[in-house]
């Protein structure tokens, strides 16, 4: 069999940069996929192709390799003399759950390209949750598609009443050595794709994979306190794992979402509160929400001022781990500029404004007074002072 051009199986140019490579290889390799091509062999065959191909094309020497030798650098007979692989890295298997991984944020049946036991993939759930829920914690119910063993072949990929056979290229080792004039490299078998078993007869329910897709409903205690960022692991909880091996883990990566009112800094809340300028000038009460859905009287001070922060101890988040007392809430007060004014309050302005007296404006005072400063200190240069 004659083997394609590795560039032109990813369709791809020889000055392909590793990014276009990449994105090339997920495309075709989502479209070839055993699980979106359950039973097509063309298509597992293709699936092969693109993975084995970019398998090279990804590693910088082995591409260069490839460039000077053609496949003549990764093919030939059997195992040679001098072992030792120049190019001293990585199953080209580990690249598939890489990709993987990062599509799939974990786990998508890369494991099943191993030979002996091998542990099941992690899987990641993604969780919105709100505020209040974070503030109270909260018992829920997660569906997620998670592969599963195929209960038609027990996992084997063979149809009932086959069973896998050894492969006839590697013995069964999942692994071939190949030598090219001074290059001696392993590399997975290309025909049973490293698991040493090759299946003539695949299970028809699942396509050979020995695994099939099923949703699951999971139940998932979030406790209080979580914030963004953090993640749930559910032991055992993952993909099944291969050959006996044990299961992956789910992981249950936490997004509290934003709240209209409440902003979160760890176990602090913060409230902006907006206060009119009379009650802020003369002191007096507000009403502010808490995040149990309780209301709370804030006292504010004479003379409040924007950005002045008040502290209701306990009020904040709690702790996560339940020790100790959780955050606080501070309410920011805004003082807000009142508008939309009558004649007679304006009027009343007026007379408030006339009758004020220097101190009941020290921020402007002091700032007039900086100005001042700042236009004396350039009299006798060449500034003109502005009118
Ligand atoms: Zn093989
Ligand atoms: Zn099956």
């Amino acid at each position: 069999m004659s083997k394609q051009d590795y560039y032109e199986v990813l369709g791809v140019s020889k000055d392909a940069d590793a990014k276009t490579l990449k994105s090339a290889y997920r495309k075709l390799a989502l479209k070839f996929h055993p699980d979106q091509n359950p039973g097509d062999e063309a298509a597992e065959a293709k699936f092969k192709e693109v993975g084995e191909a970019y398998a090279i094309l990804s590693d910088p020497e082995k591409r260069a390799a490839y460039d000077r030798f053609g496949h003549a650098a990764f093919e030939g007979g059997g195992a040679g003399p001098g072992g030792g692989n120049p190019f001293g890295q990585g199953d080209p298997g580990d690249i598939f759950e890489n990709i993987f991984s990062q599509v799939f944020g974990g786990g998508f049946g890369g494991a099943r390209r191993r030979n002996g036991p091998a542990r099941g993939n992690d899987l990641r759930y993604d969780l919105e949750i709100s505020l209040e829920d974070a503030f109270t914690g909260k018992d829920t119910e997660i569906t997620l598609p998670t592969a599963v063993e195929c209960g038609k072949c027990d996992g084997s990929g063979a149809e009932p009443g086959t069973s896998p056979e050894t492969c006839p290229t590697c013995q069964g080792a999942g692994r071939v050595r190949a030598q090219q004039g001074f290059f001696t490299m392993e590399r997975t078998c290309a025909r049973c794709a490293g698991r040493g078993k090759v299946i003539s007869d695949p299970c028809k329910t699942c396509g050979g994979a020995g695994q099939v897709r099923e949703d699951r409903t999971l139940q998932v205690k979030i406790p209080a306190g979580v914030e963004s960022g953090m993640r749930i692991r559910l032991s055992g909880e993952g993909e099944p794992g291969l050959n006996g091996g044990p299961k992956g883990d789910l992981y249950i990566f936490i997004d509290v979402s934003e709240h209209d009112i409440f902003e979160r800094d760890g176990p602090n809340l913060y409230c902006p509160a907006p206060v009119p300028m009379v009650t802020a000038a003369l002191g007096g009460e507000i009403e502010i929400p808490t995040i149990d859905g309780g209301r709370a009287k804030v006292t504010v001070p004479e003379g409040a001022q924007t950005g002045r922060k008040l502290r209701l101890r306990g009020k904040g988040m709690p702790s996560l781990r339940g020790s100790g007392h959780g955050g606080d809430l501070f309410v920011e007060m805004m003082v807000e500029t009142p508008r939309n004014l009558t004649s007679r309050q304006k009027e009343l302005l007026r007379e408030f404004c006339e009758c004020s007296e220097a101190g009941c404006n020290p921020e402007s005072e002091g700032f007039l007074g900086r100005v001042k400063k700042f236009w004396d200190g350039m009299t006798g240069e060449d500034q003109q002072r502005p009118n």
